[in-house]
């Protein structure tokens, strides 16, 4: 067994199990390294994502994981309080229990402000702070500067639960993956954590029988493409070849932007008012497309803006 949690976290390449990947013992590390007499610790329960279910699972059946991941983190950042920031269904749902777990420990159980964007961790840090819900300016990121500008470890449920595994010496090389879409068993599935796509689909008996596609992250991924691991999230959501309309379909991702983006910044704000326009006028021009995806990518102001893009590109590509 590894001699501290960090090392185990190292060992077993635990990475950030929302939208990024981060090594999260590398984290860790900043976070207890970090100049500051006071830390904090921020377990993300927000899961936003549409379609993503991995967090209320592991919450519903596997809290106990997660509080003994807080407590890890707790033992190692010196001086630290912990918060459990959870989306409102999960909070109603799985915060008693959370409570009974943390009892006598320095963690609050507390509801997420806003939507989907209120779970990206400058955004939680705001709210938590009760300030507005907008991003704010990295550097100086978190690990250095977050919650009430104290050195703040903020990691998904799921790392969490992987710390409390290893923790316990019961870490298997495993992950959450939710299988979603066109598919016969939707669900939560426990796979080894460096499964392919296609295996996904196969040993969750969901590979379907019909032409397909599939949505990955930010990724479109053929049916020839589906040797590729997926990280992060480790979200699959499949459609239907034949009866999916790519337009209505990208129609569906701008509204989403749009009514779950803060409005700050211009790149994010009009490029993807002017996508949906593009989009719904069936007139897409790929130059102008690909220079609005390239404004977005490189000068959005927060990660919701600069990750937009990618799905879009690729149904274009691929699919038009
Ligand atoms: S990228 Fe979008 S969500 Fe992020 S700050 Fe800009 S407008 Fe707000």
């Amino acid at each position: 067994m590894a001699k501290s949690i960090i090392e185990g976290l190292k060992k077993h390449k635990i990475l950030g199990r929302s939208g990024c990947c981060y090594p999260s013992a590398e984290k860790w590390e900043k976070v207890k390294k970090a100049k500051g007499s006071k830390r904090y610790i921020i377990c993300n329960g927000s899961e936003g994502e549409p379609y993503s279910l991995k967090d209320g699972h592991i919450l519903k059946y596997y809290p106990e994981y997660v509080v003994e991941g807080i407590k890890q983190a707790l033992k190692e950042i010196k001086n630290s309080e912990a918060f459990i920031y959870l989306r409102k269904d999960y909070y109603w749902f799985f915060a008693p229990k959370l409570r009974k777990l943390a009892k006598g420990l320095p963690i609050a159980v507390i509801k997420k402000k806003g939507g989907y964007l209120a779970g990206e961790e400058t955004v939680a840090c705001q709210a938590i702070e009760g300030k507005e819900i907008e991003p704010r300016q990295r550097p100086p990121f978190v690990s250095e500067s977050g919650l009430w500008e104290c050195p703040t470890l903020v990691n998904n449920v799921e790392t969490f639960y992987c710390a409390g595994k290893i923790a316990r010496g019961e870490y298997k090389n495993e992950r959450f993956f939710t299988v979603t879409g066109k598919v016969p068993k939707k669900g939560v599935f426990m796979l080894d954590k460096d499964s392919a796509v296609k295996e996904i689909l196969e040993k969750t008996k969901n590979y379907p029988t019909f032409d397909f596609f599939a949505r990955a992250g930010s990724e479109i991924l053929l049916k020839n493409e589906l040797d590729k691991k997926i990280e992060g999230l480790g979200c699959i959501i499949v459609y239907d070849k034949k009866r999916t309309n790519p337009i209505k379909l990208m129609k569906k991702w701008a509204q989403f932007v749009l009514d779950e983006n803060c409005d700050k910044c211009a790149p994010c704000r009009e490029g993807m008012f002017r996508i949906k326009e593009m989009i719904s006028s069936k007139k897409l021009d790929k130059k102008t497309l690909e220079d609005i995806f390239f404004a977005m990518e490189n000068t959005s102001f927060c990660p919701l803006g600069k990750n937009a893009p990618g799905p879009f590109r690729d149904i274009i590509n691929k699919l038009m």
